[in-house]
């Protein structure tokens, strides 16, 4: 790991600032960006430590929904009363990522812009090829061992499964991503790989992730995050899928459907084609 200079930012305008500057990187819980340092994928210049900022850490409840801080730890949002009734899914989909100690440090800003998992863009040593590290220079995985890579949204240039789980649960329920001022739907914030892979979040210099909002929903009250995965204790998504339902009042009928796919596409997959082919059909036990 390369050495960096480390800024303790004491106000938003002063972090977004300092992270505008080139090589410079925000640090949040740490426990994703050390990891691609150590290994080579981010070699950051100056880390702007984010987490001593006041009031990005609070969770809000109102009669529209919630708006979730970033700094948010992991471990607090899922445990989160309001979250646990209202948003069950979300509640579930941070339960079952990653591992007690990580969602104690991890945030929510930082969940989100957590990066793919390929083997390749994380060896940088052993596969100089790979397009999302390096535009240009190819993709070691394109032919290589895919378990694990995506088999939705894929381009020529990149087949890097995008590996969160409480993004598939935040696209199934329309939450907007707050960057300051600037607000943006979810899944506009998620960039298909296309033939720049690089660029996976429409996120801009010197902007920040400061909340994600998501509306309160009748199929994010009566919802739930199912996550298959190659062991219990912790492990990403082989598949997982967040989904939401609401029905008509006779109880059978599907008014309102939310599917989310994850652990097979390169980003948070919402699957509207099953969603509209089931609304209005009447659900029978089996
Ligand atoms: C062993 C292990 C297992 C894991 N398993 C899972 C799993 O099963 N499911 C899952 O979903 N995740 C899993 N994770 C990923 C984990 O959830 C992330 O590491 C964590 O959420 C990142 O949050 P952080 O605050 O530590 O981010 P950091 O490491 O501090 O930052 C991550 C990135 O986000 C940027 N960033 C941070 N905050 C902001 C912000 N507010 N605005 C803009 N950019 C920001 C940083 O510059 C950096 O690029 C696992 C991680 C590990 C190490
Ligand atoms: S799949 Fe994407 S991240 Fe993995 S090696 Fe290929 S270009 Fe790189």
């Amino acid at each position: 790991m390369r050495d960096f200079s480390y800024v303790r930012a004491n106000s938003l305008d002063a972090a977004r600032q300092a992270a505008a500057l080139p090589g410079a990187m925000l640090l949040a819980g740490g426990t994703t960006l050390i990891d691609l340092a150590k290994c080579g994928v981010a070699e950051p210049e100056t880390l702007v430590d984010i987490t001593h900022l006041k009031g990005l850490g609070r969770i809000e409840v109102n009669e529209r929904g919630v708006t979730i801080g970033a700094l948010a730890r992991m471990s607090h949002v899922a445990d989160h009363a309001d979250i646990k009734s209202s948003f069950p899914a979300i509640s579930e989909a941070l339960w079952q990522a990653a591992s007690a100690q990580i969602r104690n440090m991890a945030t929510i800003g930082g969940n989100l812009m957590q990066r793919t998992r390929c083997p390749y863009f994380r060896d940088p040593a052993n596969f100089p090829a790979c397009n999302k590290r390096e535009p240009g220079s190819g993709c070691s995985a394109i032919g290589g061992v895919t378990r694990g890579h995506a088999v939705l949204g894929i381009s020529d240039a990149c087949i890097a499964m995008y590996p969160g789980d409480l993004a598939v649960a935040l696209v199934a329920f329309d939450a907007i991503v707050h960057l300051g001022e600037r607000h943006i739907p979810v899944d506009d914030f998620f960039l298909l790989p296309g033939t720049t892979p690089d660029r996976e979040h429409a996120i801009e210099p010197g902007e920040m992730i400061t909340a994600i909002e998501i509306p309160g929903s009748a199929p994010a009250r009566r919802s739930t995050y199912l996550k298959i995965r190659d062991r219990q204790s912790y492990e990403f998504a082989a598949a997982s899928a967040a989904v939401g339902i609401e029905f008509e009042p006779d109880g059978r009928t599907i008014r309102d459907l939310r599917v989310a796919l994850g652990g097979v596409a390169t980003k948070p997959w919402r699957a509207r084609a099953v969603e509209n082919a089931l609304k209005g059909k009447v659900l029978e036990p089996d």
